[in-house]
């Protein structure tokens, strides 16, 4: 589908594919910046990088997500490695990560809850070098994943396996922060774009979409120092059902944050 010879400028204007899309495909396959498309524009094409290209781009028109082609995707502007094993971050969980910010006590203990890729654990260790971050995960490929980032980052995390709470018995922290899976089985996103390729178990709790969100509401309490917060993402749709969960266990300042989108995508409270 492409050419030995073929110059990087013509690349530029596939006709099938999302232009952003394309030109991050061709940088990847040829190894080259953002700024060498337009300084290298009259290069040609090897036999051997038009069929590497090709293939990508292939890849791409059968649905898999970009950030999996490549295996990078960055958030809150660091670089992330990420593979089918794990959610790819998305911009509106940066909103969760500046909300945790500010409210992380200096010297702050923060849980993270069913981390993925240990974007929002990552990004807070980097931010504040005075944090304490402990991330857990109940998928061991997870993990991995979020160990090599934690790396990658320069940031000091500690991981932990974990259903939920399971392994944290006894421990506690200035702060919770977790975004769980909260789409709800048979949701037909799961079923669209980037979402079909995605570990379901990060994604739906198969069930109604707030069972996640429910235990870490319920479970948090031994958990969190009295007047720290926990703060979780949840879906388009799902604040005023969580912040009932939270007003229900008797947290205080319970509120909703509006994402770039203008949609209310992180609820929070303080524990009594
Ligand atoms: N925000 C993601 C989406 O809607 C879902 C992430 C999640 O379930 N935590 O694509």
């Amino acid at each position: 589908m492409i050419a030995a010879g073929a110059t990087v400028a013509s690349l530029l204007v596939q006709q099938r594919m999302d232009p952003l899309d394309n030109r991050i495909l061709v940088c990847h396959a040829l190894g080259i910046t953002r700024v060498g498309l337009i300084t290298q524009s009259e290069r040609m094409l090897t036999e051997d990088e038009a069929q590497r290209l090709g293939a990508l781009l292939q890849r791409r028109l059968d649905g898999e997500p970009v950030a999996y082609i490549v295996g990078q995707r960055e958030f809150f502007g660091l670089p992330f490695h990420v593979g089918p094993a794990v959610l790819i971050p998305r911009p509106d969980t940066e909103l969760l990560v500046e909300l945790a910010l500010e409210r992380l006590p200096p010297s702050g203990r923060v849980l993270d809850m069913g981390t993925g890729s240990g974007a929002i654990a990552v990004a807070l260790a980097h931010s504040r070098r005075d944090a304490s971050v402990t991330a857990l995960d109940v998928s061991p490929a997870a993990l991995d994943v979020a160990r090599g980032n934690a790396a990658l980052n320069q940031a000091t995390v500690r991981f932990l396996e974990s259903d939920w709470y399971g392994a944290a018995q006894g421990e506690r922290f200035d702060l919770i922060v977790s975004n769980p899976p909260y789409i709800a089985s048979g949701d037909r996103h799961l079923s669209e774009g980037d979402l079909r390729f995605e570990p379901s178990g990060a994604l739906t709790d198969h069930a109604d979409g707030l069972s996640a969100l429910r235990t870490i509401v319920e479970g948090a309490p031994p958990h969190l120092e009295a007047g720290c917060w926990l703060l979780m993402e949840h879906g388009y749709d799902q604040a005023e059902a969580v912040r009932a969960l939270l007003a229900a266990q008797g947290y205080t300042e319970v509120q909703s944050w509006r994402d770039l989108a203008g949609i209310e995508r992180v609820s929070g409270g303080r524990r009594p």
